[in-house]
């Protein structure tokens, strides 16, 4: 899960990272109003959404009057902002955080990720901060420093100023990108998140270090513990047909192509796509219906992935194992029924119950074409989609 960048800076705050006075605001009054609330003659006003890049696109805007705020404020509210993280639809901007504007000396790059290699959390630092750290990663990536954490004793002091030295902080800063990447660091830890990405992170010339940006992303699986980080949640933000699929508790991802995907375990899905790619296709989504299904869900989900404009053909690859073939049957039969389906179906079914299954589908009336492998439902659901 993500949130906005003003409300990962409240988290932030409480770890003693220091971030800039600001005001979220939902209309051009309420702007006027936070900047009022500020000290100094500087504003920044900034479009909230959950992607980056906005600062390219025009989404953060410097404001030297109560005016100028008013005026980009009015600008920015129901905007659509086409950033390189929103992709070409974009995101409208419905909320906004009024800042105070900082006097930057230097823009640096910190990042806290979990590490799959070494299977534990990395900050990451760079003196090339405000550029995409990806741009860095892949011209010079000499210039990105790591520390990886020991879990039992978390982020030791020295590592930090050694990152802190690395990006060449100047001496008398030192002391404070210390206390702001511990802070970071035990911010990721107790909030479960999956990555924490402060780009960039600035010194100022009145001497101090401060998050500029935020961008944080929770573990789902561990927002149960967290009720206070799940409010944050901004359903706008997100996918329709994926909140739709967290009701039914359904792993569901939605994708750029054309071919929805039904299948049971997230490795059988993951294969599925492959195959699928591997025939020139490209799917929909990813689309795990989990073991114990029960028809209820296999419906919602059926529903979900014809509700998907661009998909013009739909492969259901099951396993039976837990999951019985006649539930996915029934499943899909009860949402046919209930949407009409007028696109092509290919069925793949295999394992428990496989012959009480296929008797259901053929007895349903429904326009379904049987694929006797994964092989041959991939090619099959390709060459009709065509
Ligand atoms: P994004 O990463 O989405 O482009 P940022 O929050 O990083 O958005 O802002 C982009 C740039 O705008 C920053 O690199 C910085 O130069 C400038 N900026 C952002 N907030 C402030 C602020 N409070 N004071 C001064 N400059 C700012
Ligand atoms: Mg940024």
């Amino acid at each position: 899960m993500n949130v906005h960048e003003y409300q990962g800076k409240q988290i932030l705050k409480k770890y003693g990272v220091v971030v800039p006075n600001g005001f979220v605001a939902f209309s051009p009054d309420e702007a006027v109003e936070a900047a009022k609330k500020l000290e100094g003659d500087l504003w920044v006003v900034k479009a909230q959404i959950h992607a980056g890049g906005r600062g390219k696109a025009g989404g953060v805007k410097l404001a030297k009057s109560l005016d100028e705020v008013r005026q980009y404020a009015d600008e920015l509210l129901g905007k659509t902002l086409v950033t390189h993280q929103t992709g070409p639809e974009g995101k409208e901007v419905k909320r906004l955080l009024i800042e105070e504007g900082l006097p930057i000396e230097k823009e640096y790059y910190v990042g806290v990720v979990i590490d799959r290699s070494s299977s534990r959390v990395v900050m990451m630092a760079s003196e090339e901060g405000g550029t995409e750290i990806e741009e860095v990663a892949a011209k010079t990536p000499e210039k990105i420093f790591k520390e990886v954490i020991d879990p039992a004793v978390g982020m030791l002091p020295f590592q930090a100023r050694r990152l802190a030295y690395n990006i060449h902080i100047p001496k008398d800063k030192v002391n404070k990108a210390v206390k702001f990447m511990l802070g970071l660091y035990q911010a990721f830890v107790d909030n479960d998140c999956s990555l924490a990405e402060i780009n960039p992170l600035i010194t100022t010339r009145d001497g101090r270090v401060v998050a500029l940006d935020s961008k944080l992303n929770f573990d789902s699986n561990a927002l149960f513990r967290h009720p206070d980080i799940l409010e944050m949640r901004d359903l706008d933000e997100e996918d329709e047909k994926e909140i739709e699929a967290s009701k039914y508790d359904l792993n569901y991802i939605a994708l750029d192509g054309n071919i929805g995907c039904m299948v049971n375990g997230a490795g059988l899905a993951m294969a599925t796509m492959d195959i699928i790619k591997h025939f020139d296709g490209e799917p929909a989504n990813f689309l795990d219906v989990g073991g114990g299904a029960t028809a209820d869900k296999v419906r919602e989900a059926f529903k979900i992935i014809l509700s998907d404009k661009n998909v013009k053909g739909i492969f259901i690859n099951i396993f039976g194992g837990i999951m019985k073939c006649d539930i996915i049957a029934s499943g899909v039969v009860e949402a046919a029924k209930q949407i009409s389906l007028d696109r092509p179906l290919v069925v793949r079914l295999e394992g428990t119950n496989v012959d009480l299954g296929k008797k259901i589908l053929r007895e349903s009336g429904l326009e379904i074409v049987a694929a006797d492998s994964m092989e041959d439902g991939a090619k099959k659901i390709v060459q009709l989609v065509k």
